[in-house]
């Protein structure tokens, strides 16, 4: 063989590697374990805290990972999926309940991409997640308002905070990341840890863009969260909350269900219904309880 040839041999070679590097974006269609509709969102029962796995055909989402001391339960619970990558986690806010489970996913499963809200804490819990990340040099993203993600065929992610400048009349939760799932005639809005000064933000710059067909509650039902202008935007017809039972925080508050009831919501709560999953074709949807 000539020298020409074996410089070109090399050339495409080279041009293949790139392409496959280039191919593990959105397009990722490799599916693993089970999925029974194009969409299935589980709000996971894992106590007080959130964890939210979404799944199409191709992807796998995971919306924070529950506290510190339910990390084993999530764990076996996504490995019980069949799942052994996770394309994407998406962390709303570095407070335990929503970031504890962290250390056990980087360390269980291969995670492809990481979401956060840039807001930084002290804890060795928040150090920890960093190290392993660095160390296992996942693509960090910090998200902001605004931005659009596809993870599959008509499924979107759209991020509505936190915004720039953060929020600072609050902790953490008020810099929360908001993400409306979005398929077709069917959304889904997560809302972290968020609370009203979020919420009206959200709401004068959003306006109708914020509605969904199912609201996962704010900040685990707390009156902190759920404003009336809020729930207007958005009018979900079903609202999930997730939280552990009698929690130390007596979420939900009475004054968020009563809400929920006026407007006529339907209401599920993981400490009574177990893990709530939610399913749908791009237009219609169901909501199953698991007790
Ligand atoms: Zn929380």
């Amino acid at each position: 063989m000539g020298r020409k040839w074996l410089l070109v041999l090399l050339l495409i070679g080279f041009a293949m590697l790139v392409t496959a590097g280039c191919s593990k974006g959105n397009e990722k269609s490799v599916s693993q374990g089970q999925v029974n509709s194009p969409l299935n969102i589980k709000v996971l029962d894992i106590g007080q805290g959130d964890a939210i796995l979404i799944r199409t055909a191709g992807q796998t989402v995971l919306v924070d990972t529950g506290d510190i001391g339910t990390k084993d339960k999530l764990v076996a619970y996504i490995k019980k999926e069949g799942i052994t990558s996770i394309d994407k986690v998406i962390i709303t806010h570095p407070h335990a309940d929503h970031l504890g489970g962290m250390p056990g996913i980087l360390e269980n499963f291969k995670v492809n991409q990481i979401y956060d809200s840039g807001q930084t804490t002290t804890t060795a819990l928040y150090r920890k997640y960093l190290s392993l990340v660095q160390s296992k040099k996942i693509p960090f993203t910090v998200v902001t308002a605004g931005t659009e993600i596809v993870i599959a065929n008509d499924v979107k992610l759209k991020f509505f905070a936190p915004d720039k400048p953060f929020i600072t009349t609050s902790d953490l939760n008020n810099n929360s990341i908001v993400v409306k799932v979005i398929y077709n005639e069917f959304s889904m809005l997560l809302t972290g840890d968020a609370e009203k000064e979020s919420e009206e933000r959200m709401v004068k710059t959003y306006k109708t863009e914020l509605k969904s067909n199912i609201l996962k509650a704010g900040h685990h039902g707390s009156n902190t969260s759920s404003s009336p202008s809020f729930l207007k935007a958005v009018a979900p017809e079903a609202a999930i909350i997730s939280l552990g039972a009698n929690n130390d925080y007596h979420h939900p508050h009475p004054s968020t269900l009563k809400k929920y009831v006026e407007a006529k919501m339907k209401v599920y709560r993981t400490d009574t219904d177990g893990t709530v999953t939610v399913s749908s074709d791009g237009k219609n949807y169901t909501i199953t309880k698991e007790k």
